[in-house]
C-alpha cells in the first residue's frame, strides 16, 4: 500500500511537472511573438527630488497578451533571460527611451528629465554592449546625460572586470549607471568602490519596514551613508507613505520613487503627473 502510495504520489509530481513545462513552453511560444506583435509597452515611474520636482522616471516594461492580459514582468523577464529574448526586448526599451528623451529635449518643460532603464545580465555581457548602447544614442538623437542605467548587484558577481571596463567606456560618453535593489545582493564594499557608479538605489523592502523594523530603517540609514561617503546619490524606491518620505529625508535621502508619488503609468499619464507637479512647485 505504501508503495501504491508512493507511485501515486510520483505519477501525480509526474503530471504536476508535464502540466508546469507545458505552460512554460505555451508562454515561451507566446513570448516570442510579443515584441514582432507590439505587445510589449512601457510605463513611467515618476522619480521626485526632496522638494518635489520631477527628476525623471524608471521605465517598466509591460507585455499587454490578447489573452493572457497585462503580464507582470516578474512572470516574463526571466524567461526572457533564459530564452535569449531578453536581448531583443531589451534592444527595444533602450530605443523606445532613448526616442522618449530626444522628444523631450525640445520642449524646455521636459527637456530636463532623466530616465532610467533596468538592464538584464545578458545584456551587459554581450561583447559589442557598449557599440550597442552608443549607437542607440547616435541614432536616435538622445542626450547620453539624461539616460541612466540600472544594473543589480548579482550582474556584477561574475565578470567584474568585464563590467567595470563597459561602464566606463559609456560613463565616459555621459551615461549615468545605478545600483538597483541596493542592500539585497552580496556586493563586497571592496568592488562596490571599484564600480563608475552614480547613484544607490535603496530596496524597496527596507524602505517598505524602515517605520516598523528597527533593522530596516538601520539599513537603510546605513545605505544613505555609504552612498555619501562613496560621492554617490541615493534614490529610495518602492516609498508608498508619507510616513516613509520622511523618514528617508530625515536621514539624508533626498530622491523618492514608489506609489506615494506615483504607480508606473503609460507616457500621457506621466506627463500630466510632471504638469501637476510643476503647477503645484
Ligand atoms: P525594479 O527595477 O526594482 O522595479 C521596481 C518595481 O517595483 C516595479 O515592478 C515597480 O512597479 C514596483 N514598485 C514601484 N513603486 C512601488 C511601491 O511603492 N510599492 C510596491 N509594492 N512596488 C513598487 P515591476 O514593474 O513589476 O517590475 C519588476 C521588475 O522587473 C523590475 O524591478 C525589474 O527588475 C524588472 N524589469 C522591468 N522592466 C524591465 C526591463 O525593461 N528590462 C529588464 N531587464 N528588467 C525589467
Ligand atoms: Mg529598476
Ligand atoms: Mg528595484
Ligand atoms: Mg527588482
Amino acid at each position: 500500500q505504501a508503495k501504491d502510495a508512493g507511485r501515486n504520489a510520483l505519477r501525480f509530481f509526474d503530471a504536476e511537472m508535464a502540466s508546469a513545462v507545458r505552460a512554460r513552453v505555451a508562454l515561451e511560444k507566446d513570448l516570442r511573438d510579443a515584441l514582432p506583435q507590439g505587445q510589449l509597452l512601457l510605463h513611467y515611474q515618476l522619480q521626485v527630488d526632496g522638494a518635489g520636482r520631477a527628476t525623471g522616471a524608471e521605465v517598466l516594461l509591460r507585455w499587454q497578451h490578447p489573452q493572457r492580459g497585462m503580464v507582470s514582468p516578474a512572470a516574463f523577464i526571466p524567461l526572457a533571460e533564459t530564452t535569449g529574448l531578453i536581448l531583443p526586448i531589451g534592444q527595444w526599451v533602450l530605443r523606445a527611451a532613448c526616442t522618449q528623451l530626444a522628444a523631450w529635449a525640445g520642449r524646455p518643460e521636459t527637456a530636463q528629465l532623466k530616465l532610467a532603464v533596468n538592464l538584464s545580465a545578458q545584456q551587459l555581457r554581450q561583447a559589442d554592449f557598449v557599440a550597442q548602447v552608443l549607437q542607440v544614442l547616435d541614432e536616435t538623437g538622445a542626450n547620453p546625460q539624461r539616460l541612466k542605467l540600472e544594473l543589480t548587484e548579482s550582474m556584477l558577481v561574475t565578470n567584474v572586470e568585464d563590467a567595470i571596463e563597459k561602464m566606463q567606456a559609456l560613463k565616459a560618453r555621459g551615461v549615468r549607471f545605478a545600483l538597483d535593489d541596493f542592500g539585497t545582493g552580496y556586493s563586497s564594499l571592496a568592488y562596490l568602490r571599484r564600480l563608475p557608479l552614480d547613484q544607490l538605489k535603496i530596496d524597496q523592502s527596507f524602505v517598505h519596514d524602515v517605520l516598523s523594523d528597527p533593522s530596516a530603517a538601520a539599513l537603510a540609514q546605513s545605505i544613505v551613508a555609504l552612498a555619501q561617503t562613496m560621492g554617490l546619490g541615493v534614490i529610495a524606491e518602492g516609498v508608498e507613505t508619507a510616513e516613509q518620505r520622511e523618514f528617508l529625508a530625515r536621514v539624508g535621502c533626498h530622491a523618492y520613487q514608489g506609489y506615494h508619488f506615483g504607480r508606473p503609468v503609460p507616457l500621457a499619464e506621466f506627463e500630466a503627473q510632471t504638469r501637476a507637479l510643476r503647477a503645484v512647485g
